[in-house]
C-alpha cells in the first residue's frame, strides 16, 4: 500500500485495485493525448465510444458471456433494479427467495407489480444461513425466480443456484461480481451495482438474455425504465455515467491480465479462510453464519456483546483498519473483503484483531 492509503473493510463504495487507481490518476488531466479526461468529454465522441466498447468487451471475455446476451450500463444503482426488474420482466408475478436485507427490498418492490411468492425464507433465523432451494414450490404465474446472491449484510452467499424449474433466474450479484467464474448461462438476468466489487457508484451492470427483453410493456413504464430501450442503444440513450464505465472498464482490464475469474476466485477462498480460521478458532470473535453458507466477500463477526463490538470496531479504526463497523440493521462487526483488498490486508486484520483479543478477551 501506498500514498497512506488504508485497508478500507468497507462493504461499498468499497476499495478499487491500487494500480489502476494509479492508471486513473495519471490520466485524469489529458485522456489519451485527447486533451481532456474523460470528465469532461463528450460521450458521443469517438474517444468515449472506444472506452465504452472495450469495457463491454473486456466484461464479456472475463465473464464468457454468450452472444445472445445483452451487456447494458444503466444508472440509478441496485435499487432502481428492484423495481426495472419487474416492471420488464414480470407478466402476471414472481417468487422471490428471502435470504436477507436486499432480497427483501427486492420483494417488497415486485410487490407493486404482481403476485410475488416467497418460494424460501431464511428469516427465522436472522438471515444466517440460506434456505434449502433443492426441491423449491414455483406457482405456475411465477416468470421468474430471484434471488441476492450475495447478502453483503449477512455475508451469506449461494454456492449452487436453485432449481427455477424451466424458470428464467434473476440474480442480484453486486457484493460478489466477478468474484468468482460465473456461468451465465444458467441466468436469465444478471445484474450488479458496482460500487461494491468494481469502480465508482453510481452504475449498474445488467447481463439479460436477448429473448427476456420485451417491447411490450404498459405504455406508462419510463423510457430509462425499459431494458429494451438501453438495448437498443447499446447503453447510449441518453448520457450515460461516463466516469464509472470508463473506471470499471479499467478493473476489468485489469482483472483480465491478473489471470480471470479462476484466479479471482482462488485469491478470494485464499483470502477469506484466512479470516474464517482465525474467527472460529476465537474465544472472544464469532462468526454467526452457517459454514456452508459462507460469503468470500462479507465476513460479519460479533464479540460477546454490542458494547465490545463497538469497541473493537473503534479500537480497529483507530489502528488503520476502516469501516469494521457491521451494518446498522444487524450490528456487531463485518468485513468486507472484496477482489481488490490484498491478501496482507486480512492478514494484518488477522494479526490485530488476536492481539486485541488477547488483550480485551
Ligand atoms: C448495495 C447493494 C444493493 C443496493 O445498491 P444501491 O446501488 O445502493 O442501490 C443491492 N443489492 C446488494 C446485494 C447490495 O450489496
Amino acid at each position: 500500500m501506498h500514498y497512506g492509503r488504508i485497508y478500507n473493510f468497507s462493504a461499498g463504495p468499497a476499495m478499487m485495485p491500487e494500480p489502476v487507481l494509479e492508471e486513473i490518476a495519471a490520466e485524469v488531466l489529458n485522456y489519451h493525448g485527447s486533451g481532456m479526461s474523460v470528465m469532461e468529454m463528450s460521450h458521443r465522441s469517438a474517444v468515449f465510444q472506444e472506452i465504452r466498447d472495450q469495457a463491454e468487451a473486456d466484461l464479456r471475455k472475463l465473464m464468457g458471456i454468450p452472444a445472445h446476451y445483452k451487456v447494458l450500463f444503466i444508472q440509478g444503482g441496485g435499487t432502481v433494479q428492484f423495481a426495472m426488474v419487474p416492471m420488464n420482466l414480470m407478466k402476471t408475478g414472481a417468487a422471490y427467495l428471502e435470504t436477507g436485507a436486499w432480497s427483501k427490498k427486492a420483494l417488497a418492490e415486485a410487490k407493486r407489480y404482481g403476485t410475488v411468492t416467497v418460494a424460501a425464507s431464511s428469516q427465522d433465523r436472522n438471515f444466517s444461513y440460506l434456505p434449502d432451494c433443492s426441491h423449491l414450490t414455483l406457482p405456475p404465474e411465477a416468470d421468474y425466480l430471484y434471488l441476492c446472491e450475495n447478502e453483503t449484510i449477512h455475508g451469506t452467499t449461494f454456492w449452487t443456484l436453485p432449481d427455477a424449474q424451466g424458470r428464467p433466474i434473476v440474480s442480484d450479484q453486486s457484493s460478489m461480481f466477478l468474484s468468482r467464474p460465473c456461468d451465465v448461462e444458467r441466468y436469465g438476468l444478471i445484474w450488479a451495482g458496482v460500487q461494491k466489487n468494481v469502480g465508482p457508484a453510481g452504475m449498474t451492470v445488467v447481463i439479460i438474455r436477448e429473448d427476456l427483453i420485451r417491447r411490450d410493456l404498459d405504455e406508462h413504464i419510463p423510457a430509462y425504465l425499459r431494458y429494451h430501450t438501453h438495448a437498443d442503444h447499446e447503453s447510449m440513450y441518453n448520457t450515460p455515467n461516463c466516469w464509472s464505465i470508463y473506471c470499471c472498464g479499467k478493473v476489468f482490464r485489469y482483472l483480465l491480465n491478473q489471470g480471470g475469474l479462476e484466479e479471482m476466485a482462488r485469491r478470494n477462498q485464499e483470502k477469506a479462510k484466512i479470516l474464517y480460521d482465525f474467527l472460529d478458532a476465537s474465544r472472544f470473535f464469532r462468526c454467526p453464519v452457517a459454514p456452508a453458507d459462507r460469503s468470500l466477500m462479507n465476513v460479519p463477526f460479533v464479540t460477546p456483546s454490542p458494547e465490545e463490538d463497538a469497541k473493537a470496531a473503534a479500537a480497529a479504526k483507530a489502528a488503520g483498519f476502516d469501516n469494521l463497523k457491521g451494518h446498522k440493521s444487524v450490528g456487531g462487526l463485518r468485513a468486507s473483503i472484496y477482489n481488490a483488498m490484498p491478501k496482507a490486508g486480512v492478514e494484518a486484520l488477522v494479526r490485530f484483531l488476536d492481539r486485541y483479543e488477547r488483550e480485551h478477551g
